[in-house]
């Protein structure tokens, strides 16, 4: 769990490669599922072509099936979910043992996803530090894109939200003795370094 430009997707990768286990974002599941025109995908393309958003226990069941293969036996990574009291309700089929908050302060946070670039296709993320620039085609033939809410105001909006939203749920896992903090303003691997001495 972080707020955006916490790192915690980069962070969530970095765990399962070194783990060895899969990591799951929820909306990441969701396209996924379309994208495999699965009965279930098919019933969740319908709502989003019609604007709306997928619920929570849909979102929940969604992951409820993908946690049936073999590839999580030894465990997997979530990727910020749940970040809402809905979402913690709807997951109520699993327990996490670490949640890992990545703990950065608002400026550090404005500064990364001011210089956030996305690609339209794939919907990788990359940053304008790293010599992209806006137009920049990406490997897979995509454009790299700074997303509207990548902009200063939607990102305040968002923090807010976050803060509001997410703070009952780690006060539940906090109740389970399950929260880790960690400071998230060093480099990606220091933080890594972090996260891997409180798994391990
Ligand atoms: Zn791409």
């Amino acid at each position: 769990m972080g707020p955006q430009g916490s790192g915690k997707g980069t962070q969530a990768k970095l765990i399962s490669d070194k783990l060895g286990i899969p990591d799951f974002a929820m909306g990441q599941l969701i396209r996924d599922e379309v994208s495999n025109k699965t009965e279930f995908g098919k019933k969740l393309n319908e709502i989003i072509i019609k604007g709306e958003l997928v619920s929570d226990v849909d979102a929940a069941n969604l992951l409820k099936l993908r946690l049936q293969s073999k590839d999580t036996e030894n465990g997997y990574v979530l990727d910020g979910y749940p970040r809402n009291m809905d979402q913690y309700n709807a997951f109520n089929f699993d327990k996490p043992t670490h949640v890992i908050l990545i703990d950065i302060q608002i400026e550090e946070s404005l500064r990364r996803l001011g210089s956030r670039v996305t690609c339209d296709v794939c919907g990788q993320i990359d940053s304008l530090k790293n010599g992209i620039n806006i137009g920049d085609s990406c490997v897979c033939g995509g454009i790299w894109v700074q997303r509207a809410d990548d902009k200063k105001e939607a990102i305040e909006r968002r923090l807010d939200i976050y803060k509001k939203d997410t703070a009952p749920v780690i006060n539940k896992y906090e109740e389970q003795g399950a929260v880790y903090k960690v400071d998230g303003s060093g480099s990606v691997d220091k933080v890594h370094d972090l996260i891997m001495k409180i798994i391990t």
